[in-house]
């Protein structure tokens, strides 16, 4: 027997859905602002992708086009909440991708594709990048010792992390958390004397002169 693993946290899972945990399923009612679903539905999974059907107006879809649908209309809901200005032009291909999906539409469109665990961890990581953000605001620098300050940018230099850059979504996101950081510290003026910044301005940079493909 083949191992099911969810498709949003990648966890192994044992039960009868198809593509989420029970844990994941649940969330994803939350996340998309739909109450839970009556006792009476015993496939709790093709439920939550019929009530995505429907709210993108769309009725009477085969199976595997609600899947394909929720998964999409799952990653657009990331996505916004991730609320990145890099990311509208992703959306708005997602955004087609789900018009395209009718009753009679033949071939799925996919104008750009990824694998929603993907999306699951830049969500993570933006999730820890604004917690971040939020003490690095909050911080004060002028009294903090120059260890402690050091320790605390380092523990966020994974916004730098080259590799994990590797297609347009990742790279957009990435993007926008480096943009958003160099913002506050320029803006803000925090860590101006501190060579640290100095070292990840520079691999940012150069990350930034990399082809995606190298
Ligand atoms: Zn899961």
């Amino acid at each position: 027997m083949n191992e099911k693993r969810c498709i949003l946290c990648n966890k192994p899972y044992d039960y009868k859905y198809v593509m989420f945990g029970r844990g994941c399923l649940e969330n994803l009612y939350d996340l998309l602002g739909f109450s839970k679903p009556p006792r009476i539905i015993w496939n709790k999974e093709l439920y939550l992708c019929t009530r995505i059907a429907w709210k993108n107006h769309k009725f009477f879809l085969n199976k595997k086009k609600k899947y394909a649908l929720a998964q999409k209309y799952i990653a657009l809901n990331y996505l916004n909440i991730m609320n990145y200005e890099f990311l509208d032009d992703i959306k708005e291909k997602i955004s087609k991708d789900i018009k395209s999906i009718t009753i009679s539409s033949k071939n799925m469109m996919e104008t750009i594709s990824f694998t929603l665990n993907d999306i699951y961890k830049l969500f993570n990581y933006s999730e820890k990048f604004n917690k971040f953000l939020k003490e690095l605001q909050s911080a004060d620098w002028e009294e903090m010792d120059k260890e402690i300050a050091k320790n605390f940018i380092k523990s966020m230099s994974f916004i730098f992390d080259v590799n994990k850059k590797l297609n347009p979504i990742s790279y957009a996101v990435f993007y926008s958390m480096q943009y958003t950081f160099w913002q506050v510290v320029v803006v803000g003026g925090i860590l101006a004397n501190m060579k640290l910044s100095a070292e990840l301005l520079h691999n940012s940079l150069s990350a930034f002169g990399r082809q995606p493909d190298d």
